[in-house]
């Protein structure tokens, strides 16, 4: 999960929202699986020198993770991933200066817009996420 961090906080501050949910991830999604630095032109605000380093050595072919298993649409190395991979409050708090408060309405966000990136607009993802989203505890 990665965010153009500027961009995101300028929006996040606009919209905010009131409504609340809680953020899910929906299985054989892997958008924020989608790595491509060209993409992500604000690594260097919320990643250590060591993590930058480690997430350029996982970026493979298209941009994808090299951990990333296109068949299944899942992480390889789930239970050892980085804690920049992991989307819970502490590590989105440290990273992007996230109130722990704000972490449902943060990563809802963040997965709209990754996957709206990577999938498209129009995506079965999308829709897939909008029920996930919709279906969550209120
Ligand atoms: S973009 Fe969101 S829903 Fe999709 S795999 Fe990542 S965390 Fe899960
Ligand atoms: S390490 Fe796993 S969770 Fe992190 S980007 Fe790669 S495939 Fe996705």
């Amino acid at each position: 999960m990665y965010k153009d961090t500027k961009i995101y906080q300028v929006l996040f501050s606009i919209l905010g929202s009131e409504t609340v949910t809680t953020w899910g991830c929906v299985r054989h999604c892997g958008a924020c699986c989608h790595l491509d630095p060209i993409q992500r032109p604000e690594l260097a605000d919320y990643l250590s020198e060591p993590e930058l380093e480690l997430y350029l050595t996982m970026v493979g072919e298209g941009g994808w993770c090299v951990n990333f298993n296109h068949g299944t649409r899942e992480c390889g190395i789930y239970e050892q991933r980085p804690d920049f991979c992991r989307v819970k409050p502490d590590s989105f708090q440290r990273m992007y200066g996230v109130d722990p408060s704000d972490f449902d309405e943060f990563a809802i966000d963040c997965c709209h817009q990754q996957i709206k990136a990577v999938y498209g607009v129009d995506s079965r993802e999308i829709r897939r996420y909008h029920q996930e989203v919709e279906n969550s505890p209120h």
